[in-house]
């Protein structure tokens, strides 16, 4: 590559290669010394010299001191940075407004107030990207959620969401942890498919077909056949029917993926799109499903009280101020103390017939105070019942068991009465339903026999018939809500602030 042979010319190259090697090993050093807040914090030392870049959450001056409150995502804590106006000048200590990116040297001194060990003497700075105080849109007060899920693309700079989206991937973690450690295999079930796990519509279609003028056939229906992948197809709402046949091969296999429901439901606790972990596991029954349900939830809910304090103590704090709103018989446990509740403390399990007794014969329902009135076995459990069992009735969560087959999904296992099904719901507090789960019908017969019962197309599941067909055996499985179980480790109430976009009816922003 060297080519030049003239003196001077190689002294040229010299002096180029050894500053290029100079600044390849500042950047290096630089690299280092670029911490993240959250390791300063808990493991820097006084005196050293540091680099941080992040965004600005405050500013307040005095005439000789400008003191920063600096967060880069790491930490619910923000370092202060202390930088004297003689040294910086007005000008650039100007651009330094809430929002802005920046980068800091300095020295790292023990904080004389502040509440935290350190502080960050600046002895240069840099305005990496600027924020008009008068345009951001995320100041430095309490704004309300509503607001800011219109703010979603900034949301995540506040303190607030930060700490949900950090535990959120601590949540993602503990999951393919907790199954890891146990032999499961995660399995990627597909996003499009042309099966419909539930039997039942709320799908959103995939199709390239034209909006306008679609092919049509002899009975003037979409033809599909005339469509990409030549019949209709659809987003997933469940990849548990996948889920199986792997079961049926690798024993313990668990799904985590995207789930799509067009169901029209506004609530605080659906999505149009949310993400689901479905563990399935052969020669397993439905107390073998239960137990590594409660496990499972005991595990993630630990799982965050040992790895996200600081953002909980933050959160719990949110959420007392909160509920200072609310008269005193409707507060929540504070939040820390319920997780430590629930992870201590056995569920209750009963099954759907013994529930529905005590709901009926609850004062809620004598006194008509349910929106929807219990009658009796049969009747499909609500909202308000599954909470009233668990906040009210037993102030824990709960498994509720062996349902009527006629509310229920077809592949679930009959039991021996020939009424009701193997089926379980795990219950929350605050949530209702978190984990919705089932033994499956392992018997051919009566499969076959609740399909056609439920009118779902066996021509089109030869491939799920063939488990059973092919060394069919006993197994079960579950699904987890993945947003209903933050909004319980979270302490937040709508399902749309622990989804960094959320998807719901006549909502699709960002
Ligand atoms: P629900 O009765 O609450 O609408 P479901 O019985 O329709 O729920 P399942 O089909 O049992 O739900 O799905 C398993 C789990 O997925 C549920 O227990 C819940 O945690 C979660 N879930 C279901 N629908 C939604 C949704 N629209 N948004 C977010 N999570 C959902
Ligand atoms: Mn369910």
């Amino acid at each position: 590559m060297v080519c030049c042979r003239g003196k001077n010319s190689t002294f040229v190259i010299r002096k180029f290669i050894r500053m290029d090697y100079l600044s390849i090993l500042q950047a290096r050093i630089n690299k280092m010394k670029n911490l993240r807040i959250v390791d300063i914090l808990k493991t820097g030392q006084v005196g050293t010299q540091i680099t941080v870049k992040g965004w600005v959450r405050t500013r307040r001056g005095s005439k000789n001191v400008n003191f920063i409150a600096l967060n880069d995502g790491s930490t619910i804590h923000n370092l202060q940075v202390v930088a004297e106006v003689e040294l910086f000048g007005e000008e650039l200590l100007k651009l330094i407004n809430t929002g802005a990116a920046i980068g800091v040297t300095g020295k790292l001194v023990e904080s004389a107030g502040s509440g935290q060990s350190f502080e960050l003497q600046a002895s240069a700075l840099e305005v990496i990207g600027v924020s008009d105080p008068e345009k951001y849109p995320i100041q430095p007060k309490r704004h309300s959620l509503e607001f800011l899920r219109e703010m979603a693309h900034l949301r995540p700079r506040t303190a607030t969401f930060s700490a949900i989206f950090r535990m959120r991937h601590a949540m993602i973690f503990a999951i393919h942890n907790f199954f890891n450690e146990r032999g499961f295999y995660n399995v990627h079930t597909p996003i499009i498919t042309s099966s419909d796990a539930e039997g039942a519509g709320e799908m959103f279609r995939v199709s390239t077909l034209p909006a306008k003028d679609a092919p049509v056939d002899e009975d003037g229906n979409v033809d599909y056949s005339q469509d990409f992948f030549g019949k209709a197809a659809n987003l997933t709402v469940s990849g548990q029917l996948e889920g199986e046949l792997f079961a049926m091969a690798l024993s313990r296999i668990y799904t985590f993926g995207p789930t799509f429901r067009a169901e029209n439901s506004n609530t605080s606790r659906h999505l149009a799109e949310f993400w689901m972990i479905e563990p399935e596991v052969a020669f397993f029954d439905l107390q073998d499903n239960m137990d590594l349900a409660e496990e499972f939830l005991k595990y993630l809910i630990r799982y965050a009280l040992d790895h996200c304090m600081d953002d909980l103590v933050f959160l719990s704090g949110r959420l007392a101020e909160e509920e200072k709103n609310k008269p005193a018989d409707q507060r929540s446990m504070e939040l820390i103390e319920k997780l430590r509740f629930v992870a201590d403390n056995d569920f209750v399990r009963l099954t759907y017939t013994e529930a529905i007794e005590i709901l009926k014969n609850s004062k809620q329902n004598k006194k008509g105070k349910f929106q929807y009135p219990i009658t009796g076995y049969g009747t499909d459990l609500q909202s308000e019942h599954e909470r009233f069992l668990v906040e009210v009735e037993f102030k824990k969560p709960v498994i509720l068991t062996n349902y009527p087959k006629e509310i229920k999904a077809f592949y679930m296992r009959m039991d021996d009465n020939g009424k009701t099904v193997s089926a379980m719901d795990v219950l929350f507090p605050q949530i209702g339903e978190i984990i919705g789960g089932s033994q499956r019908e392992e018997r051919l017969e009566l499969l076959e026999r609740r399909m056609d019962e439920m009118n779902i197309p066996k021509e089109d599941m030869q491939w799920y018939l063939d488990t059973r067909r092919f060394g069919g055996c006993p197994h079960a499985g579950f699904g987890l809500g993945f947003e209903r179980l933050l909004l319980f480790v979270t302490g937040m109430t709508n399902i749309r602030d622990v989804i960094p976009f959320a998807r719901t009816p006549k909502n699709c922003e960002f």
